[in-house]
């Protein structure tokens, strides 16, 4: 609501061919001199004593004595941000415009200007009126000779209608065009914005550029810390963003509220209108990049976020909202695989990443029923015996389309359209299958070691599938192990704590592959229920380069030891590696230095060599 002590200045335009109409006018709004006092009195004897302060200079006056003209000074002024709110509109302006099409007109220019018809006589009935202009309540009749307190009254009522109608509109465009959490523009507006920079810089023929920005590994803050400090985190790092662009003002030109957006969840965009070279992108890119990666500290929690931006450059990159917005997305998604915390300028080869991307996908979801994937096995030797006492099985996919596609390419895809949970299963059948033939023809195998994705894990029936394939091929339980990763563990959910226990309690051991490379933290690992660490490969392979890694296998081990559980070294491929892991009691290795993973014939064969009962 319009607080009455605000002082507001109503603009209100007379049109009217008739100067000395003007005149009175200007009498009763703008009553300035002594012989106006009487209207003052008048006023204030009517809307009460408050109301003199209150409409004292509320309203300048502008007058326009032809329909014509005063179109041009309503169209001017709306441009110049100081909006008529009231017209006063003669009936009848020989030669021009009669007053029903001068409304007419105005209206169509500016919908919200209220509006009184003054007529000297019934030039037209209120019915020919509605025919006319159709149903509006943003007009009214007066007719003349007018009264003056009349005039008084609706230019009071009237301007504050409009005053009114413009705050609730305004309200509903900040519901429908505006981010609640951010108050960025939404995707709604930012689409309009984006369409009307381009048709300009179509028009100027300029270029433009369009930003695309991800935070980076923001749902592990939203699954790890709760919503909550997720919220706070999209609030900061929209005023950031807010912040960068009013610094480069100069160059993006139009104001913050109108360049940046949030599409939704932790996607921003950025609209440059005009840029005279590519490199000013880059240079905006850069700095919101840096402003973004400063640590932000929520709730007594220092966090250090990065985001990934993708650069899209109209006419250049596209000409359509929609292969713009794509392209931006694209360079986004291929800086965010390749240099996190980047960004990356759109390229047409990016677009034949995608489409690798696509094939892959559509291979792999026939892989299983093409009998296109195959399962290698690994083994796992113990350091003090030299036996091999496990068998890793890693997945190995021969597409009759793509060739050998290796997992870490495959994998990713799966894992992100889901094919993780049908693969997986095919997996585990599998790997539970062989092994069992295996320990039936009198090899003695200790146990399999199947990894598992956290989509596969997190999958509702995830238990239930195990131990469906645990009876249908009759793998005694503790033959199995479930190979995690680290990022689950990060995950914080009790509910991950419950799945292991449900799996233990079936007899089945649990290790965290790649120890070392996730988030975890230590204290976090002393409440999950786990039997086995496997070192990332990583860690292995630096034992000769120095101190560092060594110190971080000693850690491991030291913890491994304290919390009870059994350590695997992944990667191992010399004998010094062989040498420092048996000096600190390591218990098993894994890797080319015993042997690669293999196809199922030829593990049997080194299994039967070295390991028979
Ligand atoms: P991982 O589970 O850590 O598997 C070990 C990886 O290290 C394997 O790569 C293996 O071939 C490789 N490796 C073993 N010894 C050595 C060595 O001495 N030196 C070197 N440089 N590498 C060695 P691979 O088979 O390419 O698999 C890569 C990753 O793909 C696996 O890492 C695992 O995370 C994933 N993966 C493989 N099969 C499956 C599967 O069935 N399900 C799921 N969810 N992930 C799988
Ligand atoms: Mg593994
Ligand atoms: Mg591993």
């Amino acid at each position: 609501m319009i607080s009455p002590e605000k002082k507001v200045e109503y603009r209100i335009i007379v049109i009217d061919d008739n100067p000395a109409i003007h005149e009175d006018f200007r009498k009763i709004l703008t009553p300035s001199s002594e012989s106006d006092a009487a209207l003052e009195d008048m006023e204030s004897l009517l809307f009460g004593e408050e109301s003199r302060k209150d409409t004292e200079n509320r309203f300048e006056l502008v007058s326009a004595y032809q329909g014509q003209e005063g179109l041009e000074k309503v169209v001017r002024a709306q441009e110049e941000g100081r909006p008529f709110s009231l017209a006063f509109v003669d009936g009848r302006m020989p030669p021009g415009w009669d007053g029903v099409e001068t409304i007419n007109r105005l209206w169509q220019e500016c919908p919200e200007l209220q509006v009184v018809l003054c007529t000297a006589y019934a030039d037209y009935s209120w019915q020919e009126i509605q025919e006319a202009l159709g149903k509006n309540d943003s007009l009214l009749i007066l007719k003349k000779p007018f009264d003056n307190v009349e005039v008084l009254q609706l230019a009071q009522a009237l301007t504050r209608k409009w005053e009114l109608n413009r705050e609730i509109q305004g309200r509903l465009n900040k519901l429908a065009f505006y981010d609640h959490l951010t108050g960025l523009p939404n995707r709604v507006l930012f689409l309009d914005r984006l369409e009307s920079a381009l048709s300009l810089s179509q028009r100027h023929q300029h270029a433009g550029a369009l930003l695309f920005i991800d935070l980076d590994d923001f749902k592990r803050i939203n699954d790890t810390l709760g919503h909550t400090v997720g919220d706070e985190v999209l609030k900061v790092m929209a005023e950031r963003i807010a912040e960068s662009l009013r610094i480069t003002d100069t160059v993006s030109r139009a104001p913050v509220d109108e360049t940046a957006a949030r599409l939704g969840g932790d996607e921003f965009t950025i609209i440059l209108p005009e840029i005279s070279h590519h490199d000013q992108a880059a240079m905006i890119a850069r700095r919101i990049g840096e402003h973004l990666a400063e640590p932000i500290t929520i709730g007594g929690q220092r966090l250090l976020i990065t985001a990934s931006i993708g650069i899209s450059i109209f006419p250049d990159d596209g000409v359509d909202v929609e292969t713009l917005l794509k392209n931006a997305d694209l360079a986004m998604y291929c800086s965010k695989n390749t240099d996190q915390g980047d960004f990356k300028y759109y390229q047409d080869s990016m677009n034949a990443a995608a489409l690798r991307r696509l094939t892959i996908e559509n291979q792999l979801r026939r892989a299983v029923s093409f009998g296109e994937l195959q399962l290698h096995y690994q083994p796992q030797v113990e350091l003090s015996s030299g036996n091999a006492v496990g068998l890793e099985a890693l997945l190995r996919w021969e597409s009759s389309e793509l060739g050998n596609v290796p997992p870490c390419n495959f994998i990713p895809i799966a894992e992100e359209s889901g094919l993780i949970v049908a693969l997986g299963e095919w997996v585990l059948r599998t790997a539970c299958g062989q092994v069992q033939k295996w320990r039936e023809s009198g090899l003695h195998i200790e146990r399999v070691a199947v990894n598992v994705s956290v989509k596969q894990f997190m999958h509702p029936d995830f238990v239930g599938m195990v131990e469906r394939i645990l009876q249908e091929t009759g793998l005694p339980p503790h033959c199995l192990e479930i190979e995690i990763t680290e990022t689950l563990l990060a995950r914080d959910t009790s509910n991950i704590s419950e799945l292991l226990e449900q799996l233990r309690a079936l007899s089945i051991s649990i290790a965290v592959d790649d120890f070392g490379t996730g988030y975890s933290s230590f204290s976090r690992l002393k409440e999950i229920p786990i039997d086995c660490l496997k070192i990332d490969r990583l860690f292995v392979n630096g034992i000769e380069e120095g101190a560092n890694n060594q110190a971080i296998i000693c850690a491991i081990m030291a913890m491994a030891e304290g919390m009870g559980l059994r350590v695997i070294a992944e990667g191992v491929e010399k004998q010094q590696q062989i040498d420092f892991l048996s000096d600190k009691h390591c218990q098993e290795a894994q890797g080319y230095f015993f042997r690669p993973p293999l196809p199922a014939a030829d593990i049997e064969q080194f299994l039967r060599r070295n390991n028979t009962q």
